[in-house]
């Protein structure tokens, strides 16, 4: 019989009742370390106090209004992401995948203002993770994703990771845009070389091609800077952003240059609740904190200390892990033997990570997290891998 809630999630027996920092508790008192974070959302840990004290003030005063109306909030975040990225103009949604909707809408819309409708199509690369709707899932062309949702979305054509020769040779008169994550999530933590990332831009520019980058999970000062594009000293046209941005409120935002969103004048996107006051003053309260001077610096050394302590059980278990991959705190365990069943002795041993493809486990601890975290984590893996073979 089928349960009441459909049954799209093979989902773990527990029930977390509570959470506090990078810990979560469930309703019989256990505690469990959370390096998951809601896959890689709660980026200030659960009921971070600021957040907590901005989202009960605006509770109290409106909670809906629509986008038929001014929102102050929506008009603060835009004008901060706006003075901390490459982006002019920013478009609010609930979700990753929608973030990711208006940046297909805006690239194809561009082309079409500009006179030249036949240039619709978008090039994407394998291991790509857009979303689950029907546009974002042909983006990413993973198959295992599509079965049985025929017909695919037409529009998107997929070129290997990291490989600019089939990607320049996929570039066609009907090309319009490439849609790119500097930091796969989904595909296992991998992450595009600088080199690859200044020649996409360069591509794009010969081309006259918009560049989009899908930051809904490596962006938000997961990896250390704000955006993950910030280390390759090159900038997007577009750029999707979600998960951590709302810190656990279903916030996602689509930002643009001016030239790109030529297209979006009024009446062309919309949505209901997108940047609804809610939303917007929680992800205004994410950001107070991840501009606070230093606060990134915090990402990149919390990081790179975990990437260590990590390497070093590592090195010391080769038949069970064989590396640790990614940026700030954006880190992928790779596995040598199969990482679900590594990732569920990890849990059972109460600490909390995400499978990823690859065989790879993402480790994706909430930004706040200090040492003894840190240390806590690679205890448990250094637990569990020692004992694999016993
Ligand atoms: C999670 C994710 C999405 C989809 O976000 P939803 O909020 O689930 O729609 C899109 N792109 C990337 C890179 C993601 O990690």
């Amino acid at each position: 019989m089928i349960t009441p809630v459909m049954p799209t999630y093979a989902r773990i027996d527990l029930l977390f009742e509570r959470g506090e920092g990078a810990y979560l508790f469930t309703e019989t008192g256990e505690r469990y370390l959370d390096f998951a974070s809601g896959i890689a959302v709660t980026a200030l840990g659960h009921s971070h106090p600021h957040l907590v004290e901005v989202l009960k003030e605006q509770a109290d005063k409106v909670w809906h209004l629509s986008n038929l109306y001014r929102i102050p909030g929506q008009e603060r975040l835009a004008e901060r992401l706006v003075a901390n990225s490459f982006a002019d103009t920013v478009f609010f949604g609930n979700s990753g995948a929608e973030a990711n909707e208006c940046g297909f809408k805006t690239i194809r819309k561009h082309y079409y203002a500009k006179g030249q409708p036949e240039r619709n199509r978008i090039i994407t690369v394998s291991g790509a993770f857009h979303g689950r709707t029907l546009a974002t899932l042909s983006a990413g062309g993973q198959e295992k994703y599509l079965t049985g949702f025929a017909p695919r979305m037409d529009g998107f054509d997929q070129v290997a990771f990291n490989n600019l020769n089939e990607l320049r040779a996929a570039i066609t008169a009907e090309t319009a845009g490439i849609v790119f994550e500097p930091i796969q999530g989904e595909g296992g933590v991998r992450q595009a070389t600088i080199e690859y990332m200044q020649q996409l831009r360069r591509v794009a520019d010969e081309f006259d091609l918009l560049l989009m980058f899908d930051e809904v999970q490596c962006g938000m000062g997961r990896t250390g800077k704000l955006f993950a594009y910030e280390w390759s000293g090159i900038t997007p046209d577009v750029m999707s952003l979600a998960k951590g941005i709302g810190g656990g409120f279903p916030v996602g935002a689509c930002l643009a240059t001016e030239k790109a969103a030529s297209g979006m004048t009024a009446g062309t996107h919309g949505s209901t609740y997108g940047g609804n006051p809610l939303g917007m003053a929680v992800a205004n309260g994410v950001l107070d904190v991840l501009l606070e001077p230093g606060f990134l610096d915090h990402v990149t050394e919390i990081g790179a200390y975990l990437k260590g302590k990590l390497e070093a059980v590592v090195a010391k278990h080769p038949k069970v892990l064989s590396a640790v991959r990614g940026t700030g705190l954006m880190l992928g365990l790779e596995c040598v033997v199969p990482n679900g069943e590594f990732q569920a002795k990890l849990r059972d041993a109460h600490l909390l990570t995400v499978a990823a493809g690859d065989n790879v486990i993402r480790v994706l601890p909430p930004l706040i997290i200090g040492r003894e975290e840190a240390d806590e984590a690679a205890r448990i893996v250094e637990q569990v891998a020692q004992t694999w073979f016993s």
